[in-house]
């Protein structure tokens, strides 16, 4: 097939691939159009018949003339209505129509248009017209939170708001404090070339995957592998606009510095004074974020590598092992163990040309292939960073083999010990800072691969963690999808990321990935464990979950949602949380819920 050229990443295109990984782009992209089997298809319209599709409780008379005065504000080129096929793309050319990685309809979650702020006071202007035309807008960064929803709103209809687009200057990087002020469009590729440009020498801390937004991954509370992966925890200083369209500026930028400037102190010190409110703006529908400030880590020489493990009855002992080494910083990082599976997928062996069953592909057929792999055959492989100077470094890995000398056939592999393009280079990389696509190629596991993951927090415990790999296995077997979990293990606990892989041209595959789910967020909860961050489409069951003392968290939350969003135009039903104007009108979609459209009464 011949494709166009993936977008370059540059000032006209700020989402595209840095020049450096631009081959790698063109071979990704060309997996994903061959691996994609989805035809277009007409588009569904409206009970009118008519596109796009309307926000709930509006006339289209009503809707076409609020559009017509949001684009005499704005400009005609940023207000675009989703009146045109649905395209689902790839990874660097993705929608911010509707989810790329759709589990219900391609139709279900979409919006009625896309706007682009240019600034802040653009922001403001459209937040002031959705108020008055109580027209509900959801704001999106870059859109790449796929996995979790994408670009795509929760209520039908929604404007997004794609402040990626025009809202992508790096404000600042300031080389002695050792921090920069970003916008929403920012992508770790970005700032990781504009890092390199500037000569400090500093790291930027990245996902797997390095086109997200560093701002929009932040307040989703994503996490990185270098010791600064906690994105929520490292940054410092916001400016939001607030659901009535007022501006806030948190932390120390609320004192003005001198002559009205930006304070001196505001990406320094992150609580300001008075309530901290910063974390309320995370998983949340109370405001729009313009600013936010990040710390940058001083750059370290530092050693990634891998350990293997042969027998899958050694899990627990190897979790309980990595428990003091983690909390005493001797693996300074957020490291994870991978379960085989995903370690095969990453290689791009798709799963069709390995197994002719429906079902998961047995472990026996898994680790045939993986004989042929340098890891061999094994079932988890945990890749860890030592950081500091050789000597250092040195003393680190030796505490780190005296640990695990407990568990015979584990096996050290060091970059050294493989060639240029084994995936251990990546994983190099990312521990570094170093924004990678390598990560995409797990995807084409599945024909048209997309992915949902579950994410429950696990305490940095064998027994938990063998208890939800269990619970997982189970579930997995019951609704035919192969393991692909992995323990991203921080001192205190793990963040347990449970891939589901799946094709999205197959209904029947979609809906048996989101029955899954949903089974093992119960699972999890009866046992006592959370998600840190789930799909739009599942948020209301695992805000369910958080229900102690009759629920008073979504209590607070609520009485918070009204008082800053009183007409409720802000990303409704985000994070589980909805606007008085929607509750208790069917929109809730609990865990014994299995309709197939988001729209209450819509079949
Ligand atoms: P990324 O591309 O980095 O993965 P997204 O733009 O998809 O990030 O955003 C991740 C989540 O954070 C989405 O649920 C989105 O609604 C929310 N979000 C993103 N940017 C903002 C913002 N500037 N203000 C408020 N919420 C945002």
């Amino acid at each position: 097939m011949l494709l166009p050229p993936p977008p370059t990443l540059s000032e006209h295109i700020p989402s595209g691939a840095p020049v450096r990984l631009l081959e790698d782009a063109k071979a990704s992209k060309e997996r994903f159009y061959n691996n994609s089997t989805i035809q277009e298809k007409p588009r569904d319209k409206d009970d009118d018949g008519l596109l796009p599709v309307l926000p709930p409780d509006i006339t289209r008379n009503a809707f076409n003339n609020a559009i017509a005065e949001l684009t005499k504000s704005l400009g005609e080129p940023n207000v675009v209505l989703t009146d045109k096929p649905l395209v689902d793309g790839w990874y660097l050319e993705h929608p911010n129509t509707h989810d790329a990685f759709h589990v219900h309809s391609r139709e279900d979650t979409i919006s009625s248009a896309t706007v682009y702020p240019g600034s802040t006071e653009e922001v403001q202007t459209i937040v002031k017209w959705a108020n008055k035309h109580l027209i509900p807008i959801y704001p999106i960064s870059m859109g790449r939170n796929l996995g979790y929803g994408g670009a795509a709103p929760r209520v039908r209809g929604s404007i997004v708001m794609d402040l990626g687009k025009r809202m992508n200057k790096i404000l600042k990087i300031d080389g002695d404090n050792c921090s920069c002020l970003l916008e929403p469009g920012v992508t770790y590729f970005a700032l990781y070339e504009a890092v390199q440009k500037s000569g400090y020498p500093l790291w930027i801390d990245t996902t797997d995957v390095g086109g997200g937004s560093v701002l929009g991954n932040a307040l989703d509370r994503g996490v990185g592998y270098t010791p600064y992966g906690d994105h929520f925890g490292n940054h410092c200083g916001m400016e939001v606009v607030l659901p009535t369209g007022d501006i806030v500026r948190l932390g120390m930028g609320a004192l003005p510095g001198k002559d009205n400037t930006d304070n001196p102190t505001w990406q320094s010190f992150q609580y300001g004074y008075g309530p901290y409110s910063d974390g309320i703006f995370t998983q949340s529908n109370y405001g729009i974020v313009t600013k936010m400030g990040f710390w940058l880590m001083p750059a370290t020489e530092h050693l990634t590598f891998a350990i293997t493990f042969a027998r899958e009855d050694d899990f627990e002992r190897i979790i309980d092992i990595i428990r003091p080494l983690s909390a005493q910083r001797v693996l300074g990082n957020v490291p994870q163990i991978r379960h085989v599976t995903q370690e095969l997928a990453v290689t791009g062996i798709r799963k069709k040309d390995i197994y002719a069953g429906d079902g998961p592909v047995p472990e026996q057929v898994i680790r045939e292939h993986m004989k042929a792999t340098i890891y061999g055959d094994v079932t988890w492989i945990f890749y860890a960073t030592v950081y500091g100077p050789k000597d250092s470094r040195n003393t680190s890995i030796d505490v780190v083999r005296k640990a695990f000398s407990v568990i015979p056939d584990a096996k050290f592999i060091f970059p050294d010990d493989v060639p240029p393009d084994h995936y251990l280079h990546a994983r190099v990389a990312i521990a570094s800072g170093v924004p990678m696509l390598t990560d995409l190629d797990w995807l084409h596991w599945k024909s048209n691969g997309s992915h949902l993951a579950f994410s429950p927090i696990s305490p940095v415990d064998g027994k938990d963690a063998r208890k939800l790999y269990e619970m997982v296995q189970k579930r997995h077997g019951e609704f035919g999808f192969d393991m692909m979990p992995a323990f991203c293990i921080a001192p205190r606990e793990m963040h347990f990321i449970d891939i589901i892989c799946y094709d999205r041209g197959d209904e029947d595959e979609k809906r048996r990935a989101i029955k899954c789910i949903r089974a093992m967020i119960a699972d999890a909860a009866k046992e006592g464990y959370g998600e840190y961050r789930t799909h739009i489409l599942l948020s209301d069951q695992v805000a369910a979950t958080y229900n102690w003392n009759n629920a008073a968290l979504m209590r607070l939350n609520e009485t918070l949602k009204d008082a800053l969003d009183p007409n409720g135009i802000l990303a409704p039903g985000k994070a589980g949380i909805w606007p008085k104007r929607f509750r208790e009108k069917g929109w809730e979609i609990l865990g014994d819920d299995d309709r197939t459209w988001t729209v209450p009464g819509k079949i």
